[in-house]
């Protein structure tokens, strides 16, 4: 991933990702020339927002009541609102779809759409 900073001791751009941090998230990066390690913020998915741990909760929640076989496997931010990501058993595999930032009550309809295709 070639548009990494160089090394902030020696200016080598040999640098490699050792490791994650999640507090704050980013990367640790070590430098090959000069073994300096550094962490570099941003370099890693942040972690969910309050919204997106709502709209989570949410389709759990309607996997649930509606007793689906299927798993969650992630909700994600999207231009518009989110895509969810579903396991849906071997057979129909991953399953996504998108749901548009609204209401509970809206945000919820749409997952259920998005649902409806799994059958219980
Ligand atoms: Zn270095």
């Amino acid at each position: 991933m070639g548009h990494q900073a160089p090394c902030r001791k020696c200016g080598s751009a040999r640098l490699r990702v050792v490791g994650q941090s999640s507090t704050p998230p980013g990367v640790i990066v070590k430098c090959d020339a000069c073994g300096h390690w550094s962490l570099v913020v941003g370099g890693a998915p942040a972690a969910p927002d309050v919204d997106t741990r709502r709209v989570e909760r949410l389709v759990h929640l309607v996997v649930s009541d509606k007793g689906l076989a299927c798993q969650v496997q992630g909700v994600a931010r999207v231009r518009e609102g989110w895509q969810v990501t579903v396991l849906a058993g071997p057979e129909r595999g991953l399953v996504r779809f998108d749901v548009k930032a609204d209401s509970l009550g809206t945000m919820r309809a749409s997952i259920e759409r998005g649902l409806a295709h799994i059958a219980p």
